[in-house]
């Protein structure tokens, strides 16, 4: 299971326009709300704390087994954590509802003016949209999509180190589409300038919603022509070459130079599909 999915929630979109009807889920005694404060999620004991929040704007989420599912954002204290601590303490379903909770509270703390004519907007659809109350223009949640790809030469995967990261931690190659490419075309475009390789075939693995705060990570493989890989020394500082066995190391723990990439980051999973032949 790749973290951040994996949702139970039926997000029951065709009711989200029904005010009514959402006023008698949050007046349900046994409605969850995911409390939420400035990014940060509440817990107790390793799961979300989701007991009855009166006050603040709520974002109706879903149903589960008939118990309606809100976020809301709150004024905080000491029981809210941070999202990439609990990625891999939550239940899986959890942490994919507080994904959801966390990027769209983002999104409405970074879009409260009309992007068309400038004046405050209002919140719609039980927090999924935001309607301009001059203009009338309609916003929705934004999800930008990245390429995550793991560049492969005959039996050897690629791996890159940016300046910034921890020591010895490295991953496969990143970057945000721009508008008018392909999924491919972004993929071959990023492996070109960062790593100075030539893409010959593309292929899909699966993808991640990556709440920090909304994109959604598209991950990749990518055949190349040939293995003189150069970091092009602005984002990348040094790229290597690693065999499955020296992969195998790195994802074991016991590499001596290099470190994985975070477990609930597809870019662990891209490596460990490689790793176990599954990247096909
Ligand atoms: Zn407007």
């Amino acid at each position: 299971v790749i973290t951040f999915t994996g949702s139970p929630l039926d997000r029951g979109a065709s009711r989200r326009d029904d005010a009514s009807w959402i006023e008698q889920q949050r007046a349900d005694p046994h409605a969850c709300f995911v409390a939420v404060h400035e990014g940060r999620l509440r817990v107790r004991d390793g799961r979300l704390d989701v007991a009855a929040e009166s006050q603040g704007e709520a974002i109706f989420l879903g149903v589960h087994q008939q118990t309606p599912w809100f976020a809301v954002e709150t004024g905080g204290g000491d029981a809210y954590e941070e999202l990439r601590g609990l990625a891999l303490i939550l239940p899986p379903e959890e942490a994919s509802i507080a994904a959801a909770a966390k990027s769209l509270f983002e999104w409405h703390s970074r879009h409260r003016y009309c992007s068309q004519c400038g004046q405050p907007s209002d919140v719609a659809a039980s927090g999924w949209k935001r309607v301009c109350p001059a203009c009338r223009a309609e916003h929705f949640p934004r999800v930008d999509p990245v390429v995550i790809m793991l560049p492969l030469f005959g039996d050897r995967c690629l791996l890159a180190r940016q300046a910034a990261w921890p020591a010895r931690r490295m991953a496969p190659l990143a970057g945000f589409l721009e508008p008018g490419e392909s999924i491919e075309e972004a993929c071959a475009r990023e492996t070109n300038e960062e790593a100075g390789l030539v893409a010959t075939r593309v292929t899909y693995h699966a993808s991640q919603p990556w709440p920090f705060p909304s994109t959604l990570m598209i991950g990749l493989f990518v055949e190349v022509a040939s293995d003189a890989a150069v970091p092009d020394g602005v984002e990348l500082e040094e790229v290597r070459w690693l065999t499955r066995d020296e992969a195998s190391a790195v994802l074991a723990g016991s590499h001596p130079e290099v470190l994985a990439p975070n477990r609930y980051a597809i870019a662990h999973e891209l490596l460990t599909a490689w790793v176990e032949r599954r990247n096909r």
